[in-house]
């Protein structure tokens, strides 16, 4: 059993060598695992599967080609493609997860998933307005708009981003520790793995019981990639070049 687990991609087509970067890996790495899991922001910006930004058939068709040849596909939203929807899920052939679950890891342990924005509470203005944009009405209204507007609108959020991000402290943009117990506790595991702050790395913490637990945070593609293996024998977190990726 091999599981391969990536998230922070940030899909786009100002970054060709992240789309090729994606597309070798699909045909490499993920080829020999059982699952893949693609645990959000694995596209920069998504406004609706009926309009998927230009560039993006080659991946779906790709991601199809797994999962037809047998590797399960698993898609967890991030906050930039949280309008993923289910034709994007059956074009791709993958199987949408809540944004919080739990599975069995390759090494037959639980796992909790998230995509890990749920867990920077300290950042009160982000947490209010994934509140409203998580709203299925309101994502409803979204995708009811036109392309256009609907490309306006993930603009101005994406800027509104940038603009607060460049504002607020490292601090405030990570994992509160107590909204990771809380997750790690009402889920029932000892082990999370969240992408989401661009911070790879394993973590080491306490649970109140006195369980040794594990935060394990996965990296974003931009100069390297990084996706995290498990198997029989446990965890690694991996890295690579994206540099020879370029034209
Ligand atoms: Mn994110």
């Amino acid at each position: 059993m091999r599981q391969i687990f990536v998230s922070d991609l940030h899909l786009q087509n100002e970054r060709p060598d992240l789309v090729r970067a994606f597309l070798h890996f699909l045909d490499t790495d993920a080829r020999r695992a059982d699952q893949l899991y693609l645990l959000g922001d694995i596209f920069e910006a998504w406004i609706g599967d009926d309009a998927p930004f230009p560039g993006t058939e080659p991946i779906i068709a790709a991601l199809r080609n797994l999962s037809d040849d047998g590797v399960a596909l698993f898609f967890q939203h991030g906050n930039r493609d949280f309008l993923v929807g289910e034709q994007f899920a059956e074009e791709a052939g993958c199987t949408l997860l809540d944004d919080s679950t739990v599975i069995t890891s390759a090494d037959n342990r639980p796992l909790l998933l998230m995509h890990g924005d749920q867990l920077c509470t300290d950042d009160v203005e982000y947490q209010k307005l994934r509140v409203m944009l998580r709203n299925p009405m309101f994502q409803q209204n979204i995708l009811a708009q036109t392309v256009e507007q609907r490309l306006t609108m993930a603009q101005q959020l994406r800027d509104a981003s940038k603009e607060q991000g460049s504002q607020k402290s490292m601090a405030i943009m990570d994992v509160n520790a107590e909204a990771v117990t809380q997750a790690l506790v009402s889920a029932e595991t000892a082990l999370l793995l969240h992408g989401h702050t661009h911070r790879p790395a394993v973590h080491k913490l306490q649970l109140p019981d006195n369980t040794a637990a594990q935060r394990i945070v996965l990296g974003d593609w931009d100069h390297k990639g990084w996706y995290l293996e498990w198997n029989d024998n446990g965890f690694q977190l991996i890295d690579f070049n994206i540099e020879g990726y370029a034209d």
